[in-house]
């Protein structure tokens, strides 16, 4: 009876095994601190997997992004570009800045930056001198933006464009990993993500001198010498030797996370396809999601709606979320530009986050489903 009402959340931190060992290890060794030889074989094993590009190990998927905007060289008053479906972290690195961010709507296929409004504020912005120093383009959910139509406007316009893979490590599109496809690429490793070093992140650099100046200003920026020397402003940023041990133990296990989630995505898909107004997102050709999170979607005319559902499951002790709000609704980014066409508003009012932890066994799946449908009678 208590395992029938055990709360079930959105996406809670997966241990595969091997961690407690390797945080043993740390302790053994005594590098408790933001330095030592765990984050170097992290850094490493992160490259591996990302066609070898130069890896910096940091505190968290945000300080990557604001890393990668420092080094893409963006300045007070500069015009960044982000996607505006998204979680704030992709965008308030920008105002820390003091630059401003213009927000780009989503496409209806993917749910990521659409390569249309993309082009047209991009044009805007030149006509009036104010070409935009940067890009920051989301992969929801896990789901690869349309990468060929973005890059092509990013070249034309000799754009530095920042992947925010902070949900999507693990996807792929044309077979080539999220997060390698542009100058930067970020990772995150929030207790809620596919993998997690409870905090942490990670920024992927194509060229080896942004990864040695992403470590470089994540320790304080010290100059070579004895003292302290500093001709630069630092942060406190780089990740600790405790998290990235954390980070090796799961990095063993990303391929299994990658899988499970899928198949949790496909039992979902499965099991509600009776239901016809509720519909799941899609791969198209060239991309391959690792489902970070199963999203629903109600018909417009739906008589449910995702708040009674959410609702309806929250009684029950089940964690379900509604879809990113856009940033460009939110109060904090009210002043921004933006470039609207109302399919991330029309997400948001109709999407749904289901439970996606990869520790759920099939009876926490039926659980939810059996609770779904209750909501039908079907
Ligand atoms: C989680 C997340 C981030 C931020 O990562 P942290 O490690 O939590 O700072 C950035 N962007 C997106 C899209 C995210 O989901």
């Amino acid at each position: 009876l208590m395992n029938e009402n055990k709360k079930i959340w959105l996406s809670p931190p997966h241990m595969g095994g091997r961690e407690r060992e390797l945080v043993q290890e740390v302790f053994d060794i005594n590098w408790i601190s933001p330095a030592g030889p765990h984050i170097d074989i992290f850094e490493e094993k992160l490259s591996n997997i990302s066609l070898n590009y130069s890896v910096a190990a940091l505190s968290s998927g945000t300080a990557a992004i604001h890393l990668a905007l420092i080094i893409a060289g963006v300045r007070k008053n500069d015009n960044v570009i982000c996607s505006s479906f998204t979680f704030s972290a992709s965008a308030n690195p920008i105002t820390y800045l003091g630059a401003n961010p213009i927000f780009i709507d989503s496409e209806r296929e993917t749910w990521n930056m659409c390569p249309n409004l993309l082009e047209r504020a991009i044009e805007d912005a030149i006509k009036i001198n104010k070409k935009p120093k940067a890009i920051v383009l989301v992969h929801l959910y896990g789901m690869p933006a349309k990468m060929e139509d973005i890059m092509l406007i990013a070249n034309k316009f000799s754009i530095p464009l920042i992947e925010d893979a902070a949900e999507a490590l693990g996807s792929k599109y044309k077979k080539q990993q999220i997060g390698t496809f542009s100058d930067f690429g970020v990772y995150s490793f929030n207790g809620n993500k596919i993998i997690t070093t409870s905090a942490g992140g990670a920024l992927v650099c194509k060229n080896q001198i942004h990864a040695k100046k992403a470590r470089f200003l994540s320790t304080q920026a010290r100059d070579d010498a004895n003292h302290y020397e500093h001709s630069e402003v630092g942060y406190n940023y780089r990740m600790s030797n405790v998290c990235a041990a954390i980070g090796l133990g799961q990095l063993d296990v990303l391929s299994d996370r990658v899988f499970k989630k899928r198949e949790i995505f496909n039992y979902y898909k499965d099991k509600l396809s009776s239901i016809k107004e509720i519909t799941f997102s899609k791969e198209n050709q060239d991309s391959f999601s690792n489902y970070w999170l199963t999203t629903i979607l109600f018909d417009e005319n739906s008589a449910i709606g995702r708040e009674r559902l959410r609702l309806h499951l929250a009684n029950s002790n089940i964690e379900s979320r509604p879809l990113w709000k856009p940033m460009h609704l939110q109060p904090v980014f009210n002043d921004c530009k933006s470039y609207v066409n109302g399919v991330s508003e029309d997400l948001f009012k109709r999407g749904l986050c289901l439970p996606s932890g990869t520790s759920m066994t099939k009876e926490d799946l039926d659980r939810i489903i059996n609770k779904v449908k209750e909501l039908y009678e079907v």
